[in-house]
């Protein structure tokens, strides 16, 4: 490692981290990224579905969301060119969302109608005749797979919200590839099995420090640790006026060959069933990714230390995910043997992420992504540019949140909503944010 000194340090190069470089690098930052891995996009982010939805429980993050979307599909345009070495895909998908209980969309509804995003309501009737695949019986609070009550017969039938706007990236980690490589363009540069041990400061942030005794002296310095970033908090000393804390949370996601009716050739759609606590989506190649909304009944597998967590799939999360999954979709034939993965997600106590700054000079953090911020990272590299060039200026981020003016709509987004020191944000308490 030869590189001794830069305008900004970024800590981690997944799909957050390598947006957060190419915006500094536009801004005419000598940029550094140092990630502990082996390449860009190998953390958290390539375990991720990549959804893109504009199911958020905020306007803000709404706005986000759907900003962002307009990024993914004109990826060569948000990158200001096409990596030799191919480029990630936004596959179109809708969203199909059940109306159970407990789940009240009728806010989040209205501000898409204020935003110009559209959708269809489908009443039961509907939902038989356009997704005949499903079973829309109503079967909620999702329940354990060993609860008596898990057979009982459905208790009425669903309506839902299809969203047709949306989709999902095909490849993530060559998303963050080619976040890397536009930065690279810019000058930004980066270093792979590079990992920081130390963040060095007295009354503000002055650099890094690496594993292997390299110093990078920095008058910036960005946490995008994903599930690792709350331990590089703590490294730097800065979580005392923090009022969100944010921790790994293990996850784990199958994927099994799509039943009839399901696939993304045959008009399937992503769903969002927090009546049964899961979601699925189709794949490319007749595939179907599933994963879980942490229902209530479930216990919440939190992990202390990052690298502990096995990225194997246990036999009792699979039987569930399976179960669950055979109750929404008859057709379907569960598999002899588990094929998917164990990642974490970096999870705020709101499910809100943190894009901050912090009570270090300099040290800023785009965090606590909560397994539902793969989808803004266009838009959180621009976001994190704004608020380190107003503190660098002098502004005052904490009294008077930077306003990030949105290209798509023209709207202002708070950034004050994805404070460090916000108070709890009123949010689905799931991965849906
Ligand atoms: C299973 C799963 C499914 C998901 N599905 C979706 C979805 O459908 N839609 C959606 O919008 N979001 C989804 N997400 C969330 C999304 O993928 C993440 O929010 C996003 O990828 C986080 O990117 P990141 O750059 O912050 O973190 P990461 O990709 O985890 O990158 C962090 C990097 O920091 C590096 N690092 C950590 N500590 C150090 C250190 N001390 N020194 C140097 N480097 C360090 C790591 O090596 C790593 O490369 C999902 C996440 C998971 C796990």
């Amino acid at each position: 490692m030869t590189i001794r000194s830069a305008d900004a340090v970024v800590i981690g190069a997944g799909v957050i981290g390598c947006s957060v470089a190419l915006e500094l690098a536009r801004g005419g930052q000598r940029v550094v990224v140092v990630d502990r891995g082996p390449a860009a996009g190998a953390g958290s982010t390539s375990a991720s579905a990549a959804i893109i939805r504009y199911s958020y429980s905020t306007p803000d993050a709404i706005l986000t969301a759907w900003e962002a979307a307009a990024m993914w599909r004109d990826w060569a345009g948000h990158l200001g060119g096409v990596d030799p070495d191919g480029m990630a895909t936004f596959v179109d998908c809708p969203n199909l969302t059940f109306r159970t209980t407990g789940y009240e969309p009728d806010a989040m509804l209205a501000h898409w109608r204020e935003f110009g995003i559209d959708y269809e309501e489908l009443d039961a009737a509907d939902l038989a005749r356009r997704f005949p695949a499903l079973d829309i019986g109503r079967y909620f609070p999702p329940k354990p797979i060993d609860d008596p009550a898990f057979a009982d017969d459905p208790a009425g039938e669903l309506s839902a919200i299809l969203s047709p706007d949306c989709g999902f990236v095909d490849d993530p980690m060559l998303a963050a590839r080619n976040l890397a490589w536009a930065a690279r363009q810019h000058g930004a540069e980066f270093a792979f099995r590079a990992e920081v041990v130390a963040i060095e400061r007295d009354e503000a942030v002055r650099g890094v420090t690496l594993a292997d005794g390299t110093s990078i002296a920095a008058p910036v310095v960005v946490n995008v640790g994903g599930p690792h970033s709350s331990l590089l908090n703590r490294l730097a000393g800065v979580t005392d006026d923090m009022t969100i804390g944010h921790r790994p949370l293990r996850q784990e996601v199958f994927v099994v060959p799509a039943p009839a009716g399901t696939g993304l050739d045959e008009g399937g759609a992503f769903v969002a069933d927090l009546d049964l606590g899961q979601y699925f989506r189709p794949q490319p190649g007749g595939s179907m990714m599933i994963g879980s909304t942490e229902p209530e009944c479930d216990e919440l597998v939190w992990v202390d230390d990052p690298d502990e967590n096995s990225p194997y799939p246990t036999v009792d999360v699979w039987e569930t995910a399976m179960l669950r999954f055979a109750r929404r979709v008859p057709e379907f034939r569960v598999p002899n043997a588990p094929t998917g993965l164990a990642s974490l997600y970096d999870v705020a106590d709101d499910w809100v992420p943190i894009y901050d700054r912090s009570t270090l000079p300099g040290y800023f953090m785009a965090c606590a992504t909560s397994g539902n911020q793969f989808k803004n990272a266009p838009i959180a590299g621009a976001f994190m540019r704004a608020i380190i060039d107003a503190v660098s200026a002098g502004h005052d981020h904490d009294a008077e949140p930077v306003r990030f003016v949105g290209p798509r709509t023209g709207r202002e987004i708070d950034l004050g909503a994805f404070s460090r020191r916000r108070s709890r944000a009123v949010t689905t308490n799931s991965v849906l944010g």
